[in-house]
C-alpha cells in the first residue's frame, strides 16, 4: 500500500535514526525511584500475573515492623544468581532496577527470554530493608537496640550482619537473616549486592556513577575472588557501555559485609553502589538494569568465564568526593 508522503517521511526519519531517540524518550515512562512497599508488593503481584507465573514471588519473612521481604525467582536454568537490593533503607535506586530486570526477562516469551530462562535461575531480595526505607535511613527499625554496628535509637546496619559464623536464628539484624536464610537455601553462583554512594570523581575530573568491588577478607578462596573479580569487569564493562563511569569501591574486609560473607561461603560476590546523582536517577536506574542483564546474559552464555580477572584492579580508582559533598564515613 501506497503511504501517504508525512508518514513515508515519518517512516524514513525513524529508519535512518533521527526520530528514534525522541520517540524512545517520548514512550519510556519514569521509573519510581521510591515507591512504597506497598506499591511494591503490588507491582511484583502484577509481574507475576503478566508472566504468566514465570516470576514467582514470596515474601522471605517480615521486618521488625511486620513489613513483607520479598524475593522474586526467574528461571529455571543450572546457574544461579542471587540479586539484593537496598539493604540501607536510603540507598533505594537498585529496586525499580529488579522490578524493571523481573519485567525484561519475566513479562514476554522471546526466543532470547526462553534461552536465557533455561540458562540461569535469578533470585532477587527485592528491598532487604522496607523498615528503613519507610524512614530513609540506613538502618533497619530496632530502637531499644545497641548495636556493634548501627545506631542507638535506630537500629542494625544490615549489611554488617552476614557474618558466616552467626547462624540466622542468632542473627541481631532480622532482615540480615532472612537474606542469610535465602542465599542458604538457593546457594547461588553469583550474588550480587546494589547499593548507593555519595558523589565522587575520577582522576581526570569526571563524575563516577557508579562503583563495584568483590570480596577483600583474606579467607575468601581465590576462584571465588577471581570469579567475583569477572564479574566486576563485566559490570564496569556493562554500565560505562551504556553511558556511566565506574570506579572501584574502598571497602573493607569485615566478615559481616555481604561482599565478604557471601564470598566466604563461596559465591562470586560483587557490590555495586550507584552514585547518588539527583539529576540522574533515571540513568541510574537503567544502569542498575543493565549491570542485571550483562550478568545473567554472561552467565547464561559462558561469556563470562572468558573475562581476564585481573583486569578488576585496572579498573580505577574512585577518587575525591565533588566540591559541595561530604566524603561518607560509613563504606558498603
Ligand atoms: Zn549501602
Amino acid at each position: 500500500m501506497r503511504m501517504k508522503p508525512r508518514i513515508a517521511l515519518m517512516s524514513a526519519l525513524v529508519t535512518i535514526g533521527l526520530l528514534a531517540a525522541p520517540v524512545a524518550q517520548a514512550t519510556t515512562p519514569k521509573l519510581d525511584p521510591r515507591p512504597s512497599t506497598a506499591k511494591l508488593t503490588v507491582e511484583l503481584h502484577k509481574l507475576s500475573l503478566l508472566s504468566h507465573g514465570k516470576i514467582r514471588i514470596s515474601p522471605i519473612g517480615r521486618s521488625n515492623e511486620n513489613r513483607p521481604v520479598w524475593a522474586a525467582r526467574v528461571g529455571h536454568g543450572k546457574t544461579k544468581i542471587q540479586y539484593v537490593t537496598q539493604q540501607h533503607g536510603d540507598e533505594p535506586l537498585g529496586t525499580p532496577a529488579a522490578l524493571e530486570f523481573l519485567r525484561t526477562v519475566g513479562v514476554g516469551n522471546s526466543p532470547w527470554q526462553r534461552k536465557l530462562l533455561s540458562k540461569v535461575t535469578v533470585d532477587i531480595v527485592v528491598r532487604a530493608n522496607p523498615d528503613g526505607h519507610e524512614r530513609n535511613w540506613r538502618y533497619n527499625y530496632d530502637p531499644t537496640a545497641t548495636p556493634e554496628y548501627g545506631e542507638a535509637g535506630k537500629g542494625y546496619d544490615i549489611n554488617r550482619y552476614h557474618d558466616p559464623d552467626v547462624a540466622p536464628a542468632d542473627n541481631p539484624a532480622t532482615e540480615a537473616g532472612l537474606v542469610q536464610r535465602r542465599h542458604a537455601a538457593f546457594r547461588p553462583d553469583i550474588m550480587v549486592d546494589y547499593h548507593m554512594q555519595g558523589r565522587y570523581r575520577d582522576a581526570a575530573g569526571r563524575e563516577i556513577t557508579a562503583s563495584t568491588l568483590w570480596p577483600t577478607h583474606p579467607g575468601v578462596a581465590v576462584d571465588d575472588v577471581n570469579f567475583a573479580k569477572q564479574i566486576a569487569v563485566l559490570v564496569q564493562r556493562s554500565i560505562n557501555g551504556a553511558g556511566g563511569n565506574v570506579s572501584q569501591y574502598p571497602g573493607g574486609d569485615y566478615q559481616g559485609i555481604a561482599r565478604n560473607g557471601y564470598g566466604l561461603l563461596g559465591s562470586g560476590s560483587v557490590l555495586i553502589e550507584l552514585s547518588d546523582i539527583p539529576h540522574r536517577e533515571q540513568s541510574q536506574i537503567t544502569d542498575a538494569l543493565t549491570s542485571m542483564l550483562a550478568i545473567a546474559r554472561a552467565a547464561a552464555d559462558g561469556s563470562l568465564h572468558t573475562i581476564d580477572p585481573t583486569r578488576a584492579t585496572a579498573i580505577p580508582p574512585r577518587g575525591p568526593a565533588l566540591p559541595g559533598t561530604t566524603e561518607e564515613h560509613e563504606a558498603d
